[in-house]
């Protein structure tokens, strides 16, 4: 992807752990590689189809000066969370900070922080059996609408499905959900749990009625496997009320570990279905 650089941003700023830091300040020099795709601005040669370094380095700038963090990765995640936030074309950043006047009383140049943020596509499965159904997917999305670390790109159209397995409970309506998230794997599976959390959502039964469940099933092209969090999610190609919806919004995205599309594992399972 093209990139844009600012390199070697001076800014006058009071962050470190020691008091002499917050009270004195201290220089700081930021460096940040946006990536972004400049080809319509290429062509049009408007600075509106582009990303406005000048205007990148103001908010670089001002965020430096208007906080006080303790520690270079903190500042560092919050002028990228910024960068990324602000300007729509920016899909990842680069950025380093260096701190020349580190009080570490050794001979060295410069001590620094380099982060690389971007923002990531993810599917979410979503379900409910129990209370307003609809109503609650419906504030699930705007719960993660309004996190400030995500954005909803594309909701499918509901299904109304029946329970799998063998615990007797009503039907479900189910969906699938694109976002655009700067949260990791794990940050997003703590935001999911959140949202079931305020959505009153009670783990009684394994596979039993919920008002809320909000599974993660694809994270980019990323493979988690922890104790915790799986993606993609481990049932999801045998599981039509998930493939379903999901189809309908991203019937090209690629299963990272079989390589097959969307709509290849919804056929897969109607065709192994058709044989039963
Ligand atoms: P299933 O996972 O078969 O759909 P479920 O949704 O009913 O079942 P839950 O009780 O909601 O299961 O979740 C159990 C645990 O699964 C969670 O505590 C979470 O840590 C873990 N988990 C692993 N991978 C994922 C994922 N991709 N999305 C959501 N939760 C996951
Ligand atoms: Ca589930
Ligand atoms: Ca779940």
């Amino acid at each position: 992807m093209d990139k844009i650089c600012i390199k070697g941003l001076e800014v006058f700023g009071k962050h470190g752990v020691l008091p002499e830091e917050n009270a004195l300040g201290q220089k700081f020099v930021i460096s940040a590689t946006l990536f972004c795709d400049t080809r319509r601005a290429g062509r049009s040669d408007r600075l509106e189809d582009s990303v406005n370094y000048a205007q990148v380095s103001e908010l670089l700038k001002a965020e430096t000066e208007s906080h006080v963090f303790r520690l270079l990765e903190a500042l560092a995640w919050h002028l990228a969370k910024e960068v990324l936030l602000h300007f729509q074309l920016v899909q990842g950043v680069t950025l380093q900070i260096e701190k020349p006047w580190a009080p570490v009383h050794l001979p060295l140049d410069t001590v620094s922080v380099q982060i690389h943020r971007e923002w990531h596509q993810a599917f979410l499965g979503v379900g409910s059996n129990l209370g307003d159904r609809e109503g609650q997917i419906r504030a699930a999305i705007d719960f993660l609408g309004e996190d400030d670390l995500t954005r909803v790109v594309k909701v499918s159209s509901l299904i109304e499905t029946k329970p799998v397995g063998d615990v007797e409970q009503g039907d479900f309506l189910n969906g699938a959900i694109e976002i655009a998230t700067l949260r990791s794997p794990e940050e997003l599976l703590e935001l999911t749990q959140g949202i079931e959390g305020k959505l009153k959502r009670e783990r009684k039964i394994h596979w039993g009625p919920r008002t809320i469940d909000l599974d993660i099933l694809l994270y980019g092209r990323e493979v988690v496997r922890s104790e915790s969090l799986c993606i993609p999610h481990i049932e999801m190609e045998r599981r039509m009320f998930v493939l379903e919806p999901l189809c309908e919004i991203a019937p090209y995205a690629v299963h990272p570990l079989s390589g097959k599309r969307v709509r290849e594992l919804r056929q897969a399972l109607l065709d192994g279905q058709g044989n039963v």
